[in-house]
């Protein structure tokens, strides 16, 4: 009877934990990854109907964000596959947006890899290898499963441990607005949370491999941030409200670069 309880209590455990392929950590996930999936289909689908999109064919700035994107997502996928970890990008079919919103300095990446890049990040990124340093951070959240871990969180605070498909038809609005929550993106509605200090730095350091990847100087990072610490003219950024940054973030982006710089070929 007491094996039986250990056994139970051990697995019990084990179900509420993953163990994440990208970063090596055991992470709380209640949450099926593929409903998150299918959610953010939605939620991103919903989200474009409702914002100004940029076509690509008609600006090189969005032509820009698509090019930095698939760069990246290449990269990333063709370095799990050889690595023998392609589950990493399982269900992932990306898609990059550009939203016409001067106002917004923001970017954020959804399950399965939907993305969206404000034009407000533009002037401060202000070139393609700084905007490859957003993006990158923006994936490594994302496949690092940081939404999914905030969720498991919120589903257990606020939700009294429902599973995700019973909130969804039971309260379909205030599940939305944890999602949301969990995945950065901003809406006048919901509040912002911010990335915790564990999650920022994993992707700091996963956002440096993965521009370099893609052929992108990860040394553009530290004037990125920098610039972004000095942005909003006295108002702090969206990006800075999910995104705290501080000294040690600086401090760990130089300790990360060395190991960044061994995937960085120069852009050939
Ligand atoms: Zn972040």
């Amino acid at each position: 009877m007491k094996n039986f309880l250990v056994v139970l209590f051990c697995t019990c455990l084990l179900a509420g934990c993953a163990l994440n392929l990208v970063t090596g950590r055991k992470q709380l996930s209640l949450v099926n990854e593929s409903d998150l999936r299918l959610m953010a289909v939605n939620q991103y689908r919903t989200f474009l109907s409702e914002n100004r999109v940029v076509s690509s064919g008609s600006s090189k700035d969005a032509a820009m964000v698509d090019r930095v994107g698939a760069r990246i997502a290449n990269a990333i996928t063709k370095y799990y596959e050889g690595q023998g970890k392609g589950s990493v990008l399982e269900g992932y079919a990306w898609e990059f947006n550009t939203i016409n919103d001067a106002k917004v300095i923001n970017a954020w990446c959804m399950p399965g890899g939907k993305v969206v890049v404000y034009t407000g990040l533009l002037p401060v990124t202000q070139n393609e290898t700084a905007l490859a340093i957003v993006m990158g951070h923006e994936i490594a959240h994302s496949v690092a499963k940081h939404g999914n871990e905030r969720m498991s969180q919120a589903m257990v605070q606020q939700m009294g441990g429902m599973a995700l498909e019973a909130a969804i038809s039971q309260k379909p609005q205030e599940t939305k607005n944890l999602f949301m929550l969990s995945y950065g993106v901003g809406s006048e509605l919901a509040a912002v949370l911010p990335w915790s200090r564990q999650q920022e730095t994993e992707a700091d350091k996963y956002g440096l491999i993965f521009a370099a990847m893609a052929g992108y100087d990860p040394r553009e990072a530290i004037a990125f941030w920098q610039r972004m610490s000095e942005a909003g003219g006295g108002s702090t950024p969206e990006f800075l409200s999910t995104h705290p940054s501080d000294e040690t973030r600086m401090r760990k982006l130089k300790q990360f670069m060395p190991e960044a710089l061994k995937y960085y070929t120069g852009g050939k």
